[in-house]
């Protein structure tokens, strides 16, 4: 099962405690078509420059990524620059976004896109997203979104009628909480639930991620690590793992939901121990696999069996009524 992803692809600027980078690979669907790449075949659509190299059209083709659908516009590519908090590594500032050639950007899907039944509209214009959607010759299995403050501060209605029609939601806490207005996570991710998605899923960086669907919750850690060298794109990486591992899989179930959130959690961990897509790109499936191991373990613990209980002091046994 193939996904199609419609994002930027863009040349970033970083400084993070660990060091510098200018101009290296990045955007919200390069992130992701790499990391989902590990999975299923992924196409994807968005906008370069005529400053784009050739070494990261290989770059992204060597991971079988389909790239008919990346069209080249004179001009430069999307530009990104942000710089780190020395104190907290998940605290960033953007320093400068220039659109450049993104910001003509109206792509026309072509017709073997039209048909793909998994879809991912990373972070961009709501109204662009819907027009991708609105493209879709069939409603496709699973169609997700990822958004970010400048949308839900400036375009708010637009990303509201967005939301209705899709199926999954990605925000970090900040955006959960400031969208929907609630302060608590979970309230924060009922509320988005309430428009119309059945899954929501809330990016906490270093506390790892909330899934919440009708019902149910599932909190999955990030991975410890004990140095983040850059952080950009782990949120993109953690849905390229998601999606990816969903369309392989077809477990459209809360178990799978389950699943796909710890690979998320462990490509995205793998994203932040470099810059730019360096450790995403070297990634092997033994790799993935040994950090899906370890983060099973984790958080494994000894379940209560039926009618088993805690060991109570008699005094508290006694008040429980058991
Ligand atoms: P993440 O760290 O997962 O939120 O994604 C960071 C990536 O998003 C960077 O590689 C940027 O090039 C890209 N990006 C930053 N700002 C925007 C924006 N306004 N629209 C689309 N992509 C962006």
């Amino acid at each position: 099962m193939s996904v199609l992803v419609v994002g930027t692809v863009a040349y970033d600027t970083v400084k993070t405690p660990a060091g510098s980078r200018s101009g290296v690979l990045g955007g919200s669907a390069a992130f992701f078509s790499i990391a989902g790449s590990y999975f299923v075949p992924i196409s994807l659509v968005a906008v370069v420059g005529d400053d784009f190299l050739d070494e990261h059209l290989r770059l992204l083709k060597s991971h079988g990524v389909d790239t008919s659908g990346l069209e080249r516009s004179a001009g430069e590519s999307f530009r990104w620059s942000g710089v780190y908090s020395s104190e907290d590594v998940n605290m960033r500032e953007t320093l400068d976004t220039r659109l450049n050639v993104f910001a003509e950007f109206s792509p026309t899907l072509d017709p073997e896109h039209r048909t793909m039944p998994y879809l991912f509209l990373a972070n961009m214009d709501p109204a662009l997203q819907s027009s991708v959607l609105d493209q879709m010759a069939a409603r496709p299995k699973l169609v997700a979104l990822d958004t970010m403050n400048i949308w839900i501060d400036g375009s708010r209605e637009a990303l509201e009628e967005t939301i209705k029609s899709v199926d999954l939601v990605f925000m970090d806490e900040g955006e959960a909480r400031s969208f929907s207005r609630e302060r608590s996570v979970v309230s924060a991710a009922d509320r988005i639930l309430d428009m119309g998605p059945s899954t929501v899923v809330v990016k906490r960086g270093e506390h790892g991620a909330l899934v919440r669907r009708a019902g149910t919750a599932f909190s999955v850690p990030a991975f410890p690590l004990e140095h983040v060298v850059d952080p950009t794109g782990a949120g993109d990486s953690f849905a390229g793992g998601f999606i990816g591992y969903l369309a392989a899989s077809g477990d459209l179930s809360d178990e799978g939901f389950r699943r796909a959130a710890i690979l998320g959690s462990v490509i995205g961990s793998f994203t932040v121990e470099s810059f730019s897509v360096d450790r995403l790109h070297t990634l092997t499936p033994p790799e993935i696999e040994e950090r899906f191991r370890a983060l099973t373990n984790l958080i494994r613990f000894e379940p209560l069996r039926d009618r088993e209980s805690l060991p109570w002091r008699e005094t508290t046994r006694q008040k429980s009524g058991g």
